[in-house]
């Protein structure tokens, strides 16, 4: 069994061959895939898909961060109404939420504002959160540090930062997501997996971006968590059914799955 705690296959990336990644999903073992929506102009589509297999999709619903400008008040406000969480099945957590700093840092300030707002409501709500975070580990470490944190528990999507920083994560009860990057040349999440716990990480593709190897370049989906969790394996030395089974394990109990 495989969790993908991480894709955005309702994008218009998969409007020609949607079915058919679904069923690739599941011929490798995938067994439930976890949707996190962007802004008010996902919705509809993330709920169409959610709709469609209930036994297999799961939602987050929040606001993210590069989607945070100068009409953020109404835009939150609208994500966090009845009536949208109404349309949405298996809400599971609020995501995907966080800071982005890479491209363009002109509404640091409304980010942070943001991230706050969605941190006090899953907390309130007692729903774990996906964390995006880009080129701003420290601004996001600042929220969390200054706010009440009892009992708000979540992910670190896409992990890129280093060991330090993996076990600052691990030590807040928060869980570290692996995607594709963990097979790049390159990146140094090898070092930070073999020495973070396994019980502390989750799979996920993050698709349609950031295709593992061998698809690098490409576009990503839900069936390439199989890589992931290969190479997983290979880089702990750990069975790959064992890999599997442990993160699944964690998803669901992070996102407290059926
Ligand atoms: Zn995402």
């Amino acid at each position: 069994m495989l969790i993908d705690t991480h894709s955005h296959i309702y994008s218009e990336e998969f409007d020609a061959d949607r079915a058919e990644t679904i069923a690739r999903a599941k011929t490798v073992g995938v067994s439930h895939i976890v949707l996190p929506n962007i802004d008010m102009s996902s919705i509809e589509r993330l709920s169409a898909l959610a709709h469609s297999d209930t036994n297999f999709f799961y939602v987050a619903n929040g606001l993210h961060p590069t989607s945070v400008n100068a009409n953020y008040k109404t835009e939150l406000n609208d994500i966090f109404t009845d009536a949208t969480f109404a349309l949405l099945p298996n809400v599971v957590a609020i995501g995907e939420i966080g800071m982005d700093l890479y491209w363009d840092d002109t509404y640091q300030k409304e980010q942070k504002e943001v991230l706050d707002f969605q941190l006090e409501y899953a907390r309130e709500k007692k729903l774990p959160v996906i964390i995006h975070c880009r080129n701003a580990f420290a601004q996001i470490i600042d929220v969390m540090s200054a706010r009440d944190r009892s009992g708000l528990i979540g992910v670190f999507h896409c992990f890129s930062e280093d060991y330090k920083s993996a076990k600052c994560v691990v030590d807040m009860g928060f869980y570290i997501g692996v995607g594709g990057v963990l097979t790049y040349k390159k990146s140094i999440l090898p070092d930070v997996v073999s020495k973070i716990p396994l019980t502390s990480i989750l799979l996920e593709t993050d698709s349609p971006y950031l295709a593992p190897v061998p698809h690098r370049g490409k576009r990503n989906e839900p069936s390439f968590v199989a890589c992931v969790a290969e190479k997983l394996s290979q880089i702990i030395g750990r069975d790959y059914d064992d890999v599997c089974d442990v993160t699944s394990a964690n998803a669901k109990k992070l996102f407290d799955l059926i």
